[in-house]
């Protein structure tokens, strides 16, 4: 709890009870979550919160590099605690998202094609995870 606290503190996010807890979900799941999911997690310790604050946190949040958010589902945005460079997995069965730690190819590593300069990537993979193809 106090981490969280020294963490944002250290970002220059001002501390209010509703950041700490948006933030703490986040944390504390290690989990790609949407807006709507992080809102049913905080409305029962929080019943004012609303899903447009809750927007504005995440925007702060971004904008200080606390968290990223991936676009894999298309129409959704979800939100992660982690920041360091990685990819993501998406299962088209259940629907779940991991994270996927690949060493970065030459053209990564230079930071550049063509000339340009590359900032960011995010690579999404689509399939059937491991549990999925199981059965179990
Ligand atoms: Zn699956
Ligand atoms: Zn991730």
């Amino acid at each position: 709890m106090n981490n969280i606290i020294e963490r944002l503190k250290a970002s220059d996010i001002r501390i209010t009870p509703q950041r700490v807890m948006v933030y703490q979900v986040l944390a504390a799941g290690k989990k790609h979550l949407t807006v709507e999911e992080i809102y049913e997690r905080i409305k029962p310790k929080a019943p004012a919160i609303s899903l447009a604050t809750i927007y504005t946190i995440l925007e702060a949040f971004k904008e200080k590099n606390l968290i990223s958010e991936i676009r894999i589902k298309f129409d959704k945005s979800c939100f992660e605690a982690r920041v360091d460079f990685h990819h993501h997995f998406y299962c088209q069965s259940c629907g779940k998202i991991f994270d996927i730690d690949i060493t970065p190819c030459a053209v990564l590593e230079k930071k550049e094609v063509n000339g340009h300069s590359i900032e960011s990537l995010q690579g999404y993979f689509y399939g059937i995870c491991r549990d999925c193809k199981t059965g179990v």
